[in-house]
């Protein structure tokens, strides 16, 4: 089955062409990049085969980039299909299904409202993703459309661990922990369960997605129970540009001292941060180590700032969980870092947890685990795109 799979975001869109019938290699993926120069964007598309294909156009508008790119699919230097006809589903990934969607769906008006109805818990996120299913259905009016949520692989957590401590409107008003990075959790998980030959129901997992945004899960028989991001994705583990998890009376400070709007400080807290506020040097954790191996004190105090974070939330997850069968490391970080693996695992001995002595990334997904050791260790690489097509391949054809 052809699908499309579409990943709208705020300033940045991903799209990949599937033949499930192949497998998990895109047969044609697509970007664009809004944010290398204001008014313009840069269109990057790839085939399978080698072709790729690069430009700029000279649009803001989100929805003309998007008909522009998908067009790539059918003509031009990268055409892969021959007409529009040939798509036979369309996936789209959605940051926000709240409380409603607890799994994927296929998109109706009252989905498509639903969506709306949650743009104030994602303000930045839901109404690109709402454009990216309004841009498809006016190109391929014919084909079903299905969303598959970040949130929806958290929506079972108990609410010892979904509820904040605030009044207990919070809860009935849906302030609560929603969870992000969801895709990418359940797939790491389940690919995790596959590779080490044992049911998934049986396993107790830390997945770490440790890229711009960084949050772990707490993966118990298959569903998280515990997630580190919560209502927004500004909570738990320090980040490239967010802060993570700081005290609220902090927020409370700085709104009270009265220098700053509402909107500097959200630019501060998901901008202005983690590692980049703190090197001064870039969001980019390789260009942080760079000043930090040449001797730069707040480089290294980043670095050393984030690593603590993981290793502090790592353990809350453990407790979440009462054990541990393997932690699972995955996105730019988790996918490339033995840095990261090092000194995040070392400490962590007390758990069961021990590496091999020589690590080395790998194309492929790796066990990094000394062979005697009660914890494994595995870096995945994450496919969200060909999660979302595999739910989307599903729900259409009622598998
Ligand atoms: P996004 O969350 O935007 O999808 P990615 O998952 O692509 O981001 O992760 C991006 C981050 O991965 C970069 O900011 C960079 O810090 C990090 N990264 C990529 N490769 C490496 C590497 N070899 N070593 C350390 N960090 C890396």
């Amino acid at each position: 089955m052809k699908i499309l799979v579409i990943n709208a975001g705020s300033s940045s869109h991903k799209a990949a062409l599937f033949d499930t019938q192949v497998g998990a290699a895109p047969q044609w993926q697509a970007q664009l990049d809004w944010t290398a120069q204001p008014g313009q964007v840069s269109l990057t598309a790839q085939a399978t085969d080698g072709r790729s294909h690069q430009t700029t156009l000279a649009t803001a508008d989100r929805t003309t980039g998007l008909r522009a790119l998908l067009a790539t699919l059918w003509s031009g230097p990268v055409q892969v299909i021959p007409n529009p006809a040939a798509i036979e589903a369309v996936g789209h990934r959605v940051v926000h299904g709240g409380d409603r969607h607890q799994a994927s769906v296929r998109i109706t008006p009252a989905v498509k409202a639903t969506i709306r109805d949650l743009i104030p818990l994602a303000p930045a996120h839901n109404p690109a993703n709402l454009e990216g299913i309004e841009v498809a259905a006016s190109l391929l009016p014919q084909v079903p459309q299905v969303a598959v949520f970040d949130t929806a692989f958290h929506s079972a957590m108990p609410p010892a661990a979904a509820a904040y401590p605030g009044p207990h409107d919070w809860w009935t008003q849906g302030i609560r922990r929603y969870g992000f990075h969801g895709i990418s959790h359940r797939y790491v998980a389940q690919r995790a369960a596959t590779l080490m030959g044992q049911p998934l129901a049986d396993l107790k997992l830390v997945t770490c997605h440790l890229g711009n945004g960084c949050s772990l899960a707490a993966v118990a028989a298959g569903h998280s129970i515990d997630t580190t991001m919560g209502f927004t994705p500004l909570e738990g583990l320090m980040m490239g540009s967010r802060s993570g998890s700081v005290d609220p009376g902090l927020i409370l400070h700085l709104l009270r001292q009265g220098d700053l709007t509402v909107d500097q400080l959200d630019q501060m807290l998901n901008k202005a941060s983690g590692l980049k506020g703190i090197s001064g040097v870039s969001n980019d954790l390789r260009a942080v180590q760079a000043a930090a191996d040449a001797g730069d004190g707040r480089a290294q105090r980043a670095i050393a700032m984030f690593l603590h974070s993981l290793r502090r939330h790592i353990g809350a997850m453990v407790a979440s969980l009462g054990g541990l069968d393997a932690l699972v490391f995955t996105a730019g970080i988790g996918e490339n870092s033995a840095f990261v693996w090092r000194e995040t695992c070392e400490p962590l001995g007390f758990l069961g947890i021990h590496l091999q002595s020589k690590l080395e990334r790998c194309p492929e997904d790796q066990d990094i685990a000394a062979a005697a050791s009660p914890v494994r260790v595995w870096v995945i690489h994450t496919r969200e795109e060909w999660a979302i097509a595999q739910d989307c391949q599903a729900i259409v054809t009622g598998s």
